[in-house]
């Protein structure tokens, strides 16, 4: 069995990989061939924390696993990250634990890498304003990946508590990219594409800040009862996902299904856009939402690039398990 440690992880992995394996994947979930089982999550009761595991099987790549981990609000203070996660993927032909891999660094790069694809396929051609809500852990991952997919002049940001904005900044300047904290409002006003990453339970972006042909990749709310956008957005927009379950069970889109104001069937998984067989955007003036959940495919995907490349490098550590 091969061990693929998380200090490893940052210099095997690169965005481009983790680009290919999330697209990759959301193509093989809407051809069928890849399936997400049930995600569990439970408060247990100790350190206040959330656990939980994402497993799932695709069989075109033979990646079979799951990502089990959670939330300890107490780590900050232990020095360690409160988003814990290991991903362990399994032999699809005999059951056998064939890698763990380090979880953390690969749940942001391959969120960010979902965001990325949906702007790669629905934001206008044209984009040149990016827009940021949050500025969280998540957030820098999401600036990074997005502002590669089209020739982007300006980053324009907002969050709660502005003063946080200023690691978004550092890496906006970075990027080569003029950086302005603004209002939601000129936000909305600005963007050609926006990425809303919190862990917001109220509408955060309203329905009169979006003007036509905007792209928004909604990446924060994967838990019931998160929301980062008015519902009623969504009566105006076309809909994309990477699973339609989830979506609309914890996702951004169980809020517009709760209220009548979309049904399931509106909704495209962003794989069938990647192949062929749905049409993404269809016009200029047209205004996107991507709704990213998250789903244990995205992390067996890029564990499996990354057990590849460690090996490659002579990195991975065998262990006779
Ligand atoms: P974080 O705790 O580091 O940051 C949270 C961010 O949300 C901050 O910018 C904070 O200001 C903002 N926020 C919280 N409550 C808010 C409110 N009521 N109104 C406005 N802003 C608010 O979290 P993170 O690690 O950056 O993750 C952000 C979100 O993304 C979380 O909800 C997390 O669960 C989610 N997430 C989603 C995926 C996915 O695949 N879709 C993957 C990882 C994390």
């Amino acid at each position: 069995m091969l061990i693929v440690p998380e200090k490893e992880i940052a210099a095997l992995m690169t965005r481009a990989a983790a680009f290919d394996a999330v697209e990759g994947v959301f193509a093989s979930m809407a051809a069928k061939t890849a399936c997400n089982f049930p995600v569990i999550r439970e408060a247990i009761g100790h350190a206040d924390a959330l656990y939980g595991f994402k497993s799932g099987f695709d069989k075109a790549a033979l990646n079979l696993g799951l990502k089990s981990g959670g939330y300890w609000p107490g780590n900050a203070e232990k020095g360690i990250t409160n988003h814990q996660s290991t991903i362990f993927l399994f032999d699809a032909d005999t059951g056998k634990c064939r890698a763990i891999v380090g979880g953390n660094l690969l749940t942001a790069l391959r969120t960010a890498a979902a965001a990325a694809v949906s702007v790669a396929h629905l934001a206008r051609q044209d984009s040149k304003v990016l827009g940021i809500v949050g500025a969280g852990h998540q957030a820098a991952f999401q600036l990074r990946a997005v502002a590669e997919q089209r020739d982007f002049n300006r980053v324009v940001a907002w969050n709660r508590s502005p003063e946080k904005l200023n690691g978004l900044r550092a890496v906006a300047e970075e990027l080569g990219l003029p950086f302005q904290a603004v209002s939601l409002d000129d936000l909305g006003a600005q963007s050609d594409v926006i990425v809303t990453i919190t862990s917001s339970f109220d509408a955060i972006v309203q329905d009169g800040q979006i003007r036509a042909g905007t792209h928004l990749a909604c990446m924060g709310t994967d838990t019931k009862g998160k929301r980062e956008i008015a519902a009623n957005l969504a009566g105006k927009a076309r809909l994309f996902t990477d699973e339609i379950a989830q979506s609309i069970s914890i996702g951004e889109f169980q809020h517009p299904v709760a209220d009548g104001l979309i049904q399931q069937g509106d909704i495209t998984e962003l794989g069938a856009v990647i192949n062929g067989t749905a049409t993404g955007r269809s016009g200029d003036e047209e205004i996107t939402i991507f709704d990213g959940t998250g789903v244990g495919l995205q992390d067996l995907a890029v564990a499996s690039t990354v057990v590849d490349l460690a090996v490659a490098k002579g990195i991975a550590l065998d262990v006779d398990f």
